[in-house]
């Protein structure tokens, strides 16, 4: 028997996993989950509400009665929502809330890419594909500069590898589910890549898994 495909995406932001995986998803023929936009739609809904996003009960709250109907909207993908959703995504609370919609997403009988920072530590452990999406702060904060630059924002390089920099010291210092490579994750740096050869790089470690059960 063949268990269904099921691809654990994790890195920081501006890495470039969140076009790997989409495109992974649409390659393989497999649903796709961004994460990201969980934990966006929670911390922009706890501070619409006014809450202290310091206050993990009162936020985690808010997580259990999220309806993941609401996740397709634009203003989600902005950075501010960004920024909230690092700082209510350290609240066990929180990822507890989320778990178990993620991990029933990846069971899909037709096979899951999800990507976010815990997949494939805490959220899809038996993950046949684990890949870490990484490159340097400063090529992460060009890249997130261009992108707003290309839709007439004005966006300072600095401020941007500031807010790179902090969001990752956030996301890879808390205690709960920090952001790491998992073990058997396999690392892909596209530091020097374009997104072409990124994907093609994915599809290799995709390609290569030892991934089809022979129980
Ligand atoms: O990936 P994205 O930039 O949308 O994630 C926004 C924030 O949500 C991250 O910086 C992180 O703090 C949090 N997050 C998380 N776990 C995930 C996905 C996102 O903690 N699985």
């Amino acid at each position: 028997m063949t268990s269904p495909l099921v691809i654990a995406i994790d890195g920081p932001a501006a890495a470039g996993k969140g076009t790997i995986a989409k495109r992974l998803a649409a390659h393989y023929g497999l649903a796709y989950l961004d994460t990201g936009l969980l934990y966006r739609a929670i911390g922009r809904l706890a501070h619409e509400r006014g809450l202290d996003l310091g206050d993990g009960a009162a936020v985690g709250a808010v997580a259990r009665e999220l309806d993941p109907a609401s996740l397709d909207d634009a203003a989600l993908r902005g950075r501010e929502a960004g920024e909230l959703a690092s700082r209510v995504a350290v609240h066990r609370q929180v990822r507890d809330a989320l778990t178990s919609f993620q991990r029933a997403f990846a069971v899909m009988p037709g096979g899951a890419v999800l990507d976010g920072r815990d997949i494939g530590t805490v959220i899809c452990p038996d993950a046949q594909v684990k890949i870490f999406v990484t490159a340097s702060p400063e090529v992460r904060a060009r890249r997130r500069t261009d992108e707003l630059l290309a839709k007439g924002r004005a966006v300072d390089y600095g401020t941007i590898l500031a807010e790179v920099r902090e969001r990752d010291a956030r996301d890879a210092g808390r205690a709960a589910a920090p952001l790491k490579a998992a073990p058997d994750a396999r690392l892909l740096d596209t530091s020097e890549m374009d997104i072409e050869a990124a994907f093609r790089a994915a599809c290799g470690i995709v390609d290569e898994a030892p991934y089809r059960d022979e129980d």
